[in-house]
């Protein structure tokens, strides 16, 4: 008799708690601060350009070979506004095939590129999660903006 009602107590006690879960997708629970999502490009606010040179190296690292880059000269470097000699001309990755495993953040020189906390992008085409510089560079301000990240030295 104790026991079953030691048991209803802990079902009683079960009913009152506040759920850990939410109502996905309506709802969406914060994820860590150090959580690694998909990778982004990041904006030198300062000079008001990429960081990324679109020097491959991080495309010649990744292990499922889902990016590329190609390089141009700056012209930002020849009017003499900025350090950059070389700046990425276009960027692409497809996310689809991304595993966030960070090695592309790991070899980059030039803290050009992040893991952002981006993890929604179910799509039902299997490549429909190409991007491009444009949309990579839009997703590293808004991961910039609401992470509040350091700026490195070009
Ligand atoms: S993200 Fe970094 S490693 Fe990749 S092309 Fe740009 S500068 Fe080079
Ligand atoms: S996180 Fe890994 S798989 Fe994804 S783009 Fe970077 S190196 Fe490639």
């Amino acid at each position: 008799m104790l026991g079953n009602l030691k048991g209803l107590l802990v079902t009683l006690q079960t009913m009152f708690r506040k759920p850990v879960t939410v109502q996905y997708p309506k709802e969406h629970l914060p994820v860590a601060s150090r959580y690694m999502g998909f990778p982004v490009l990041m904006w030198d606010k300062q000079l008001e350009e990429p960081f990324c040179t679109g020097c491959m190296v991080c495309v010649r690292n990744c292990p499922t070979q889902c990016m590329s880059a190609v390089m141009k000269d700056n012209p930002h470097h020849a009017e003499g506004k900025s350090p950059r000699r070389k700046i990425v001309e276009s960027f692409s990755i497809n996310l689809g095939r991304c595993i966030l495993c960070g090695m592309c953040v790991d070899v980059c020189n030039f803290d050009a590129i992040e893991m952002s906390h981006q993890h929604e992008l179910s799509k039902y085409g299997r490549n429909d999660n190409r991007v491009n510089l444009e949309k990579l560079l839009e997703a590293g301000k808004k991961y910039q903006e609401e992470s509040g990240s350091v700026e490195a030295a070009p």
